[in-house]
C-alpha cells in the first residue's frame, strides 16, 4: 500500500513527477529540488517510513531499490564517474518525506563528509 505522503500521491499519479523508471515494486523520478545534475529518487510502492522501518521481509525490496538505482544512474550516464546513494533516516538524518526513498546523486564531484 502506498502512503499519504507526497510520494504516495506520485505513486498513485495524483500529482505529476518526472518519472524515469517504473516496475511492480518501485518508481524512480527526478527530485524537484536537485542537488546535482542527476538527482533521482527511487521509491518503493509499498509504504515504509524509512530504512529504519524495514524488517527481514523487506530485505529483497531494499536490495531491489539499490539495483534500480544503479540502472537509472547508468541510464543517466553517471555510472563511470560515480555517484552517491543515500537513505536519509530520522530527524538528524535529514528525512523530510516519511516514505522510504533512495537518493541517486551525481553528475558532479560530491564533497565528503556531508554537512
Ligand atoms: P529526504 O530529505 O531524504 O526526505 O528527501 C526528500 C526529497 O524529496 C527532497 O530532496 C525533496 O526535494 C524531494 N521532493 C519533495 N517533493 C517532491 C516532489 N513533489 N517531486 C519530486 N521530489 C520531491
Amino acid at each position: 500500500m502506498s502512503s499519504d505522503t507526497i510520494f504516495g500521491k506520485i505513486i498513485r499519479r495524483e500529482i505529476p513527477a518526472d518519472i524515469v523508471y517504473e516496475d511492480d515494486l518501485c518508481l524512480a523520478f527526478r527530485d524537484v529540488n536537485p542537488q546535482a545534475p542527476t538527482h533521482i529518487l527511487v521509491v518503493p510502492k509499498e509504504h515504509l517510513e524509512s530504512a529504519q522501518a524495514m524488517g527481514p521481509e523487506q530485505r529483497e525490496l531494499v536490495g531491489h531499490l539499490v539495483y534500480v538505482a544503479n540502472q537509472v544512474a547508468a541510464k543517466d550516464g553517471i555510472a563511470e564517474r560515480g555517484y552517491r546513494l543515500v537513505f536519509n533516516v530520522g530527524v538528524d538524518g535529514g528525512l523530510t518525506v516519511p516514505h522510504l526513498h533512495l537518493h541517486v546523486i551525481g553528475g558532479r564531484p560530491l564533497t565528503w563528509p556531508p554537512g
